[in-house]
């Protein structure tokens, strides 16, 4: 009985979110034991989602599985105006803030990683908190997305340890009220391991943080996928309910 709010049909542009499409996720979350999913584009491919065949799909299939319409927003300091416009651009039941970009640099891409070879790994999760702590404090989401991606390659700091650099983060999230998904995509990723890490996870708990599931999926073979897993992990920190969202109102779902 679990949910799942971080899905991508379109992947990065390369599919084409047509009813069978979007369908064979649906089905995929029905075999895995999903009550609830959201499928959460990344705003520059959102252009490509049909949110009638979304409406659709969500009739059809409300008897097996509730369907909730997010996008997750690359978050860029500054750009608060665009992306404020991209939020507004359909009736979502939520929004996803990430940060994928440290100062223009693609960190999470493969294509850009030898970047942490050329910076001090200190400064990169230093910078990395930072931007993130300014998309928290601009309330323009409702989730924070794999809030520890910084790791992805398996670098970690030196000086301090990585969850000193999210404490100050973590005040802010407290403070606007957001919630935090625990996001499986990183037990496929070099650094094998959820976001965010266990230690992270149980700072989030005693400060009272909700939390949300997501797979990540840019697949239907991934929709789910590590889920179980992640939510031992929530479980383990003491977590025994999740939140979902409908027209931005969270929901706390007991699993
Ligand atoms: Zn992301
Ligand atoms: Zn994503």
């Amino acid at each position: 009985m679990l949910v799942d709010y971080h899905v991508h049909a379109l992947a990065h542009g390369e599919y084409e979110a047509d009813h069978a499409w979007l369908s064979s996720f649906v089905d995929q979350a029905c075999r895995m034991g999903i009550i609830e999913m959201g499928f959460s584009e990344h705003d520059e491919y959102m252009a490509g989602f049909d949110f009638n065949i979304f409406q659709k799909l969500k009739i059809e299939r409300q008897q097996e599985i509730d369907l909730r319409l997010g996008i997750e927003i690359d978050y860029f300091p500054g750009m608060e105006k665009e992306m404020a416009e991209k939020l507004s651009q359909a009736d979502f039941d939520y929004s996803i803030g990430s940060v994928h970009f440290i100062d223009g640099w693609a960190f999470d891409h493969p294509d850009y990683k030898q970047g942490f070879d050329d910076r001090n790994i200190d400064e990169i999760y230093f910078r990395y908190a930072q931007i993130l702590a300014q998309m928290v404090s601009s309330r323009l989401f409702d989730i924070v997305g794999h809030i520890d991606l910084v790791k992805i390659w398996g670098h970690r700091p030196q000086r301090q340890k990585a969850v000193d650099f999210f404490s100050p983060v973590l005040q802010e999230i407290k403070r606007t009220g957001m919630v935090v998904e625990i996001n499986s995509a990183g037990l496929r990723k070099p650094v094998g391991e959820l976001y965010p890490a266990g230690d992270l996870l149980t700072m989030l708990y005693d400060l009272s943080i909700p939390i949300t599931l997501g797979s990540d999926a840019h697949h239907p073979q991934q929709m789910g996928e590590g889920l179980e897993e992640a939510w031992a992990a929530a479980r383990r920190a003491g977590y025994r309910t999740v939140t979902g969202f409908k027209k931005h109102r969270p929901i706390i779902i007991p699993v």
